[in-house]
């Protein structure tokens, strides 16, 4: 059903397409063949009305100059030299017919209908002979009232534009079986990276892997680049997957390991024998347990408030420095133990803001968490806190794995994880959390990083939140 709707949607577009693009073709050469023909049949008529009146010129010369004896000369000689062609000759004088030289083919055009013009002056008419030939004449009467008529017939000219005529319809004939067959053929190449897309989806939505791709030539083609754009998306949602199982998967193992403890201290203290100490000593391993559950569901709901906008925050006079130190406080012992050297700077003049204190705290110690995590001793994490740009700034710097260029955008995504993070412990949702509590403050968080040297997290807050 999907592939006839989708052959359905590219034949009749490409169709469509196809069909424009014929009717162009067609239209275009029928406009040109047109005006080509008129042209050649008025430039024909002008060369053939020129001749005429030439002949006319010569003739009347020859006659002014010695009469009817050397007009019938000149006429012989032109038949005799080959450039005859059935020219029709007559003069009339005094209301006489002195000359008259016409091929017997022509006895059928009806000479009286000429309209001969008046004394000095001369005239072009055509004598139609009822027929598709028609004679055309050239007329001049001289002062002394003779008249002189010089005609020929246009069956030559007609017999060029008639082969024009039959070329060109040829040709037309040629130039839509062209249009017809290009048409088809381009469309169905110009479509094929489309068909190609749509293939590719419905590989997607029949068996649900988000590994297809759609084949692209790498070209500016604009359909090329929509194909580029879509594999983008589905590496980006192919991405969130992977992400979001690896994190159902270490949800579940971080769930599983306290769990597990919290059976094993229970069944322990339920054997029989312990002292009333032994059983206190179970029960408060086993709020431990529970409290480190309840702290992983307690990050993934924040998360999942922050995301939806539904977190509230408290409006406390917040002495951002004083946060800082308490998040990095949260992490001394940690960096001590790791080898990593920690140390604050911060300008006590930076002052106070209006934010959520649990919030901020919560958001830095991800920060100082990451930094202390992704970096390997020797090493070293450098906070300061100073007053800018009419806020406060914290810049988080380490000397850590970094992050690399692909993924410094991806890591502020919901549950994603660095590939070279997979060794450490962690859900993927430090740092969502950490934009979204910042975001909700009217602040700002960004990430500068060069891959095996460490990194740098700005988080600027303003004094007084935007949002609530
Ligand atoms: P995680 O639980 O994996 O630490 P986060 O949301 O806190 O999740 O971070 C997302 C990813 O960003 C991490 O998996 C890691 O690849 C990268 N990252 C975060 N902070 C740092 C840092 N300071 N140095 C190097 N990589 C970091």
């Amino acid at each position: 059903m999907f592939s006839n709707w989708r052959n359905g949607i590219v034949r009749t577009f490409g169709a469509r397409i196809a069909l424009w693009y014929f009717a162009l073709f067609a239209v275009g050469a029928l406009v040109i063949l047109l005006v080509a023909g008129l042209i050649l049949s008025r430039s024909l008529a002008r060369r053939d009305r020129e001749a005429l009146l030439a002949s006319l010129v010569r003739y009347t010369d020859a006659y002014s100059k010695g009469g009817v004896t050397v007009l019938d000369g000149l006429v012989a000689a032109d038949r005799a030299a080959g450039t005859y062609e059935p020219v029709f000759v007559r003069v009339i004088a005094g209301g006489r017919i002195r000359m008259l030289s016409i091929p017997v083919e022509w006895s059928r055009f009806n000479l009286n209908d000429l309209d001969p013009p008046g004394a000095g002056a001369s005239n072009l008419q055509q004598l139609p002979n009822g027929g598709r030939e028609a004679l055309e004449v050239a007329s001049s009467r001289l002062r002394d009232g003779t008249l002189f008529q010089v005609g020929r017939s246009t069956a030559r000219r007609d017999a060029v534009i008639e082969r024009y005529r039959d070329t060109g319809f040829l040709l037309f004939a040629l130039v839509v079986l062209v249009g017809l067959a290009g048409g088809l053929t381009l469309t169905t190449r110009a479509l094929q990276p489309l068909h190609e897309l749509t293939a590719a989806i419905l590989r997607i939505l029949q068996t649900g892997r988000t590994s297809e791709r759609v084949a692209v030539q790498g070209t500016a083609d604009p359909l090329d680049a929509l194909g580029t754009l879509v594999n983008r998306m589905l590496e980006r949602i192919d991405g969130l997957v992977q992400g979001m199982r690896s994190t159902l998967d270490n949800v579940a193992h971080d769930l599983r390991t306290p769990m597990t403890r919290l059976r094993g201290t229970a069944e322990m203290a339920l054997q029989s024998g312990r002292t009333t100490e032994e059983y206190r000593e179970a029960l408060a391993d086993c709020l431990e347990e529970v409290d480190r559950v309840t702290g992983l569901l307690d990050a993934l709901m924040d998360l999942a408030e922050a995301e939806t906008g539904s977190m509230r925050l408290r409006r406390d006079v917040v002495p951002l420095v004083d946060v800082v130190r308490d998040a990095v406080g949260l992490y001394d012992e940690v960096a001590e133990d790791k080898g990593l050297t920690l140390a604050v700077e911060a300008d006590l003049q930076a002052g106070t803001l209006t934010g959520d204190r649990p919030r901020l705290t919560q958001a830095f110690a991800n920060l100082m968490d990451n930094a202390i995590k992704y970096t390997p001793a020797p090493g070293s994490v450098h906070v300061t806190v100073r007053a800018a740009h009419g806020g406060i700034e914290v810049v988080v710097t380490d000397t850590g794995v970094g992050i690399s260029a692909d993924d410094r955008p991806r890591i502020w995504d919901r549950l994603y994880r660095g590939d070279q993070s997979r060794s450490e412990r962690g859900l993927g949702i430090g740092l969502s959390l950490v934009r979204a509590i910042i975001e909700a403050h009217g602040g700002r968080v960004s990430v500068e990083s060069e891959p095996g040297h460490g990194s740098r997290f700005r988080v600027w807050l303003p004094r007084d939140m935007t949002q609530m």
